[in-house]
């Protein structure tokens, strides 16, 4: 009897990532499997490699190319429902070919497989969903990845919710009543979307650059960071915080009460089941970790006394989140079509 593979295809700006899940709902790579995804040169440099790639990790992984019965694929966005990438372009698929680029579509052709595709946030949350849940369940869940901005999604019923235009999950561009957090009086957090004061202006790596730390240097102008050239010091942020540095604690302080104000809407929306957190800053140490989810329910408004103990969980294995995700989605897919 021959095995029944999915493979996860989590193709990034500049690597692929890799991921197989067997019919037990087994994967076959523990942590990072990647190739070069040189998606600067456009769609046809790009699938030769992701298709290169994908021989390398199944080799890797003791897969029979001739088992993987279907391909689940995420990508950053902006791209449709389906997997249409944007006309305008984006910062990870510059190359003018990209631009209204069916990647789903590409990819069905180049493996002549089914492909589903999700775009990176909702294929993370699908992950942290289904490691709490299991693949089949009833629950609600919303996830928060703080990364160079912040992406996430929700999911309902094992599926994530994708939206019209696939835009569903686009969390960071929620308002949220930021004037509640105390400490940025005076702050106006623009985010690159045009808003002022959504998730993503107050809880991302761009806004610790745009935003929080210059704001904080001004009242602090003789701390270490302030010598530095901001970008480079924006990245220095998390470690000193980890070390316990006042200044860079309270941008991460800011940052958990942002998404307490964030997540209390959500609980108001959907009356999830959980609310789960991933990304950068909580790739961190065991204390520090502890410490930001504690933040986050210091900062939440109060809750209704049924809803005061909704679980707060992190994404594990954080890097290969995209591939487990949309490896899940493919299963999904095989599952319902009985492939
Ligand atoms: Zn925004």
């Amino acid at each position: 009897m021959t095995a029944r593979i999915v493979a996860g295809i989590d193709l990034g700006g500049t690597a692929v990532n890799y991921t197989f899940l067997d019919e037990r709902g087994q994967f076959l790579i523990d942590g990072l499997c990647e190739h070069p995804a040189r998606s600067v040169e456009g769609p046809d440099v790009c699938l030769a490699q992701i298709a290169e790639g994908l021989t390398i990790a199944a080799g890797k992984a003791g897969v029979k190319p001739a088992d993987i019965v279907a391909i689940g694929l995420d990508t950053p966005g902006p791209a449709s429902a389906s997997g249409v990438l944007s006309r305008r372009g984006s910062t990870n698929f510059v190359h003018p070919q990209w631009a209204g680029y069916d990647i789903r579509a590409g990819l069905e052709r180049t493996f002549k497989l089914p492909v589903t595709y999700l775009n990176d946030g909702n294929a993370a949350a699908l992950w942290g969903h289904v490691s709490l849940f299991g693949s089949e369940n009833s629950a609600t869940s919303v996830s928060a990845i703080i990364g160079t901005g912040l992406g996430g999604g929700v999911i309902t019923g094992g599926d994530a919710v994708v939206g019209r235009n696939g835009f569903g999950g686009e969390l960071g561009h929620v308002l949220i009543p930021f004037n509640l957090i105390r400490g940025i009086e005076g702050l106006v957090p623009r985010c690159n979307c045009g808003r002022t004061g959504d998730l993503e202006s107050l809880c991302s790596l761009t806004a610790i650059r745009q935003s929080l730390l210059p704001h904080f240097l001004r009242r602090q102008p003789d701390h270490p960071l302030a010598k530095q050239e901001i970008g480079a010091a924006a990245k220095l942020v998390r470690g000193l915080a980890e070390q316990g540095d006042p200044l860079c604690r309270e941008i991460f302080r800011v940052q958990a009460h942002a998404l307490a104000l964030f997540f209390d809407e959500m609980i108001n929306v959907f009356d999830p089941d959980a609310l789960i957190v991933g990304g950068g800053a909580v790739e961190t140490g065991p204390e520090f970790r502890r410490w930001f989810l504690d933040e986050i329910r210091v900062g939440m408004p109060t809750q209704r006394e049924e809803q005061s103990d909704i679980p707060l969980h992190v994404i594990p294995n954080g890097d290969t989140a995209g591939a487990r995700g949309a490896a899940l989605d493919a299963a999904k897919y095989v599952r319902e079509r009985c492939l």
